[in-house]
């Protein structure tokens, strides 16, 4: 077993766990931190340039907030997300609202918060319009179907629903304009968990042609590009980080090329990353419960794939340390599995592991993003806690584990409860 690095030991999170029971989150600040003025460096270059975090990925306040004091905005895709921004004073073109099939209370509150709103239909320029008002800052979700092929997470554009297509964004820009709208943003997202850099920069330099393009035919300036989250990060121990520097050289030699010094300089890059953000730096502790062995043998561990879907819905691959057995031979090959009655639910099958004991700590990595989050309640499983490893080494909960009262809270035992 290739060893990756963990930000803790096991004495460290036997003492954590006796405060905070298994299973749960925790989070290394440090490296969140780090990882956030690391993507602003690389584009110094590129004046106005603003990171967008997909607050889907990590819904945390405390996150979020950190992320802020780093320079990030904040992108959200819901009205929880909008008000969980709102609530922690991020508001105006910090934040970014990147929706599909929207609802028009959603676009109220961006419109009131004054967000970026980014539509992802023609039909929603009208929508908009009719319930909250044409905003003055308007962007558009741009799907390049056939004229792109997509990465085979997110599949192919031409098979996504989301986006205008290239004609309907002369027409969709046209018509804005019409409403009232007086400045322009472009977007697009064709990738998810990529890591080809040149993904990036030849998606850079479609959107640049396409900023040109728009200018030519329509006389409109656009302020900026946004880029889309999708950056992928190394969850098989054999794959390697993406180089933010590589992918930023690549956008400003495109940018050199298409954008300084023509019509439509100045033009700013944003970007939209989730998982690269807070994905490596988060793990799931969990303690081994049981031993099975049966036709093969499985390690029953306390959390479930309700704490972390990503192995069970997608077969997603995600590295797992035993404490204290780091440089332990893995020599037993089990499955690990939660507790649902669902057979996918495993966090690994086959895997070769040391010999795992009941009472074992298991840390599964690269958990931070779209871990907790996509968090169910199926099976009567409830939400872990999730903790925060400060930079001074102190452990902060920053979310507490959901209890059966939480569980029960929209139900009603006192008596039926007939609609006449
Ligand atoms: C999910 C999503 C993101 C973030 O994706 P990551 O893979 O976490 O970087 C960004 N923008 C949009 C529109 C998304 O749907």
């Amino acid at each position: 077993m290739s060893n990756r690095s963990l930000p803790f030991d096991k004495a460290f999170i036997d003492r954590v766990k006796e405060q905070f029971p298994t299973p749960f989150y925790i989070y290394d600040e440090a490296a969140i931190r780090q990882c956030a003025k690391d993507l602003i460096k690389a584009f110094d270059w590129c004046p106005g340039f603003k990171e967008y975090f997909a607050v889907k990925a990590t819904p945390n306040p405390r996150i979020v907030e950190m992320l802020a004091g780093e320079g990030f905005g904040a992108d959200c895709s819901s009205l929880a997300e909008l008000i969980l921004c709102e609530r922690i004073g991020i508001s105006g073109e910090e934040l970014m609202f990147t929706s599909n099939n929207t609802l028009s209370g959603d676009y109220g509150a961006a419109k009131r918060m004054g967000a970026v709103i980014n539509l992802d239909d023609i039909s929603h320029i009208d929508y908009l319009n009719d319930s909250v008002g044409m905003p003055e800052l308007i962007c558009f979700r741009y799907n390049p179907g056939p004229l792109r092929s997509g990465n085979v997470l997110i599949g192919e554009p031409q098979e996504a629903k989301y986006g205008f297509t290239k004609e309907q964004l002369f027409d969709g820009y046209a018509r804005a304009k019409e409403l009232g709208a007086t400045r322009f943003g472009l977007h697009t997202m064709v990738a998810s968990n990529e890591l080809n850099p040149q993904f990036f920069v030849d998606t850079a330099e479609m959107l640049f042609e396409l900023v040109v393009e728009l200018h030519e035919k329509l006389d409109i300036q656009i302020e900026f590009v946004n880029l889309g989250g999708g950056m992928g990060i190394p969850y098989k121990p054999d794959e390697s980080p993406l180089s933010l520097e590589q992918i930023s050289s690549g956008m400003k030699k495109v940018y050199d090329k298409l954008i300084a010094g023509t019509p439509v300089d100045p033009l700013t890059i944003y970007l939209e990353n989730g998982r690269i953000i807070t994905g490596p730096y988060g793990y799931l502790v969990t303690e081994v419960v049981h031993k099975k062995d049966i036709y093969k043998q499985y390690v029953g561990v306390d959390a479930c794939m309700s704490n972390l879907m990503r192995p069970g819905m997608y077969g997603a691959y995600h590295h797992i340390s035993v404490l204290g057995k780091e440089n332990e031979e893995a020599n037993t090959v089990v499955d690990i599995v939660g507790s649902l009655c669902e057979n996918n639910d495993k966090f690994a099958i086959d895997r070769e592991m040391p010999n795992m004991e009941i009472g074992d700590i298991a840390v599964i990595h690269d958990a931070g993003a779209h871990g907790h989050a996509m968090g169910f309640q199926y099976n009567g499983k409830l939400r872990s806690a999730e903790l925060l490893l400060r930079e001074d080494g102190t452990v902060e909960q920053i979310r507490r584990a959901e209890t059966l009262e939480d569980y029960f809270a929209t139900l009603s035992f006192e008596s039926a409860c007939v609609a006449k």
